[in-house]
């Protein structure tokens, strides 16, 4: 299977020339926090599939939903036409994040796209139509297609298409870590917001949104920033007539510990962006939502003065029911106040790690962790990768990003699951560093307690 799979598929993200020394796991089942190959072996899905899964995998609940919408309606085109789990869903997104009228997509790149595009024609419909340029955080990450790329601010994703690209601003990030000695989180964030008032002071005539993702910027290596940074940036934001786009992609549904990462700040944007854990990580779906002052700027007797874009999958309804599913799933269980339980339970699991002496800046926030390895440890190249073969041999999957250790499991791993996880997280840190321990004895010296195997 992995030695067809390499022949017929393009593999996302990856240079397919690596998979002649590591074809890809061929993988049969899941179940829960379980990934299964055909040979009898288990993978603990640690990164919850890139950051889509919540409540396990193959969850009975979503299934029963999605066999009972295959029952009565597969799909319908939603130009012209309308149904029960897409006005539902609405409805519903709506209720949670005081905007509405939302507007569907397939992917998060897609929602990166059809909010740049809303803002940027809202604008135009205000008879601004100088204003459509984009700001973004440095490391930022808002998906890959074309326009996408523009606001992404990962150059090895961007360099090949740079010629394709209108590329936005980028300000510093307000990244904790770069806090300076004796600064508080809170601090660091003040000290970055200049530069965002100082481009905006300069540019705000032409520039129609700020995009972020608020609290935590995943694809940078887990960033964590201080709710602080985005009381500033909407203030800012209103001052100087910008909107506010938050990319809750990634963040959203519980993972920062709240329902949507914004709400921490008691903000509202003009644009939530939202994929990924939308559908449990089932089916892909992107939603986006706005305020009634955009829609209203589209509303009118001119066709061209509307919104006209659209996805052939917009609103389907087999991914509006597992979405539907999903939320029940977060009131049935009362998944955020039971994660503030699971978090501290991980916490305990993942001790020996945090307190590992190569790591630097151990966080968490609600279900995210991360672990920055010392480089100077690891001085042989490739650490992620390295790092992840090792996982797989101890049985989990979780893929550094760079020398960022990361974990992102789905809301219903219990004691036993987690003691697996952090187990094989040490173990494979502990394995990768033996790599790398002969050329750190030629040059750096270990860390005192640094336990080699
Ligand atoms: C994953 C991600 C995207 C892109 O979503 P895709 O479904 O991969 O296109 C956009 N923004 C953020 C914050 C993400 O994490």
């Amino acid at each position: 299977m992995a030695a067809r799979s390499v022949r017929a598929v393009w593999h996302p993200c990856t240079q397919m020339k690596l998979h002649e020394a590591a074809l890809p796991v061929p993988i049969a089942r899941a179940q829960g926090v379980w990934l299964y190959d055909g040979e009898g072996n288990r993978y603990l899905d640690g990164v919850s599939s890139w950051w889509v899964n919540l409540f396990g995998h193959s969850h009975p609940h979503i299934k029963a939903a999605l066999v009972d919408q295959l029952d009565t309606l597969d799909h319908v085109m939603l130009a012209g036409f309308t149904h029960p789990p897409v006005v539902e869903l609405s409805e519903r997104l709506g209720a949670l994040t005081g905007l509405g009228h939302a507007f569907y997509g397939s992917d998060g790149a897609s929602a990166t796209e059809i909010a740049l595009k809303m803002s940027a024609h809202y604008w135009r419909n205000a008879g601004r139509p100088e204003k459509n340029r984009f700001i973004g955080l440095a490391g930022g990450y808002h998906g890959e297609t074309v326009g996408a790329l523009a606001v992404t601010d990962i150059p090895l994703f961007r360099q090949a298409y740079a010629p394709l690209v209108r590329l936005a601003a980028t300000v510093a990030s307000p990244d904790a870590r770069g806090a300076l000695p004796g600064e508080t989180a809170q601090d660091a964030a003040e000290r970055v917001v200049a530069d965002l008032r100082a481009w905006l002071e300069q540019h705000h005539a032409q520039t129609a949104a700020l995009i972020l993702e608020p609290l935590v910027q995943c694809a940078a290596g887990m960033a964590m920033h201080d709710a602080h940074y985005l009381r500033q940036a909407r203030a800012l934001c209103d001052q100087y007539q910008v909107h506010l786009i938050a990319d809750e992609i990634a963040v959203g549904f519980g993972r920062t510990g709240t329902m949507f990462a914004h709400q921490q700040a008691g903000i509202r944007p003009d644009f939530i962006c939202l994929s990924k854990g939308l559908t449990g990580g089932t089916l892909p779906l992107s939603a986006v939502l706005t305020t009634d002052a955009v829609y209203d700027a589209f509303y009118d007797d001119d066709v061209a003065r509307g919104f006209l874009h659209s996805h052939s999958y917009t609103g389907n309804p087999l991914a509006c029911r597992a979405a539907l599913a999903t939320l029940e799933l977060f009131e049935q269980t009362d998944a955020l106040a039971a994660n503030v339980q699971r978090a501290q339970m991980l916490d305990r699991a993942f001790a020996p790690l945090t307190q590992h002496p190569a790591i630097r800046h151990a966080r968490r926030l609600g279900m995210i962790w991360a672990w920055d390895v010392d480089p100077a440890l690891t001085p042989t190249p490739f650490f992620a990768r390295r790092y992840a073969r090792h996982a797989m041999a101890q049985g989990v999957v979780l893929r550094p990003i760079g020398n960022t250790l990361y974990a992102m499991p789905p809301y219903v791993i219990d004691a036993e699951s987690a003691e697996h996880l952090a187990r094989g997280a040490l173990a494979a840190l502990q394995a990768t560093l033996a790599e790398d321990a002969p050329a750190v004895g030629r040059g750096a010296a270990l860390a005192p307690g640094l336990a080699l195997p």
